[in-house]
């Protein structure tokens, strides 16, 4: 994949609204095959390696789930990084189980629901994002690779 032409082909589309849609359309197309195809079992590398930025609403939920203090949360599994935003203390992530399970599955954190984000609007705003992802993410990939070749 040549990275330096995504931008060019970013900026080509932003300059007419329907491109813009189109280009929407086929990275989530992309997105919805490749999520279907690539096992999120089979990889964990985002919660091997990424640390997702945790938010208070986060924390209100993982409490809920562990039934213990949003503070005692904060306590044993968070840290605050560079960016001034929660993220886990170490990595891999402290509930990512030996199966890729997770073990806080319904009360994860949103970037975890969220990533690799490529089902998000307005891919032009999140584009350098995808790019940083590809090293990690087979998704992110493949949207990235499929992207490239329309
Ligand atoms: S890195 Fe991508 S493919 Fe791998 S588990 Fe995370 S979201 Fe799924
Ligand atoms: S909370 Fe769950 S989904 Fe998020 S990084 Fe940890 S194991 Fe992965």
């Amino acid at each position: 994949m040549a990275e330096k032409s995504i931008p060019a082909f970013v900026a080509y589309h932003k300059k007419n609204r329907r491109r813009l849609l189109k280009m929407d359309t086929v990275v989530h197309e992309l997105h919805e095959e490749f999520s279907g195809k690539i096992d999120c079992l089979s990889c964990a590398n985002c919660c091997r390696t990424l640390g997702p930025a945790i938010y208070d609403k986060d924390i209100e939920r993982m409490a809920k789930a562990l039934r213990i203090k949003p503070s005692e949360v904060v306590s044993s599994y968070l840290k605050i990084d560079e960016d001034g935003d929660y993220v886990f203390k170490t990595m891999p992530c402290p509930f990512l189980m030996p199966d890729n399970y997770c073990s806080i599955y319904e009360a994860r954190p949103k970037a975890c629901r969220e990533y690799p984000h490529t089902d998000r609007k307005n891919f032009e705003q999140i584009y350098k994002l995808t790019v940083k992802n590809v090293t990690t993410c087979p998704i992110a990939y493949e949207v990235l690779s499929g992207l490239m070749k329309k």
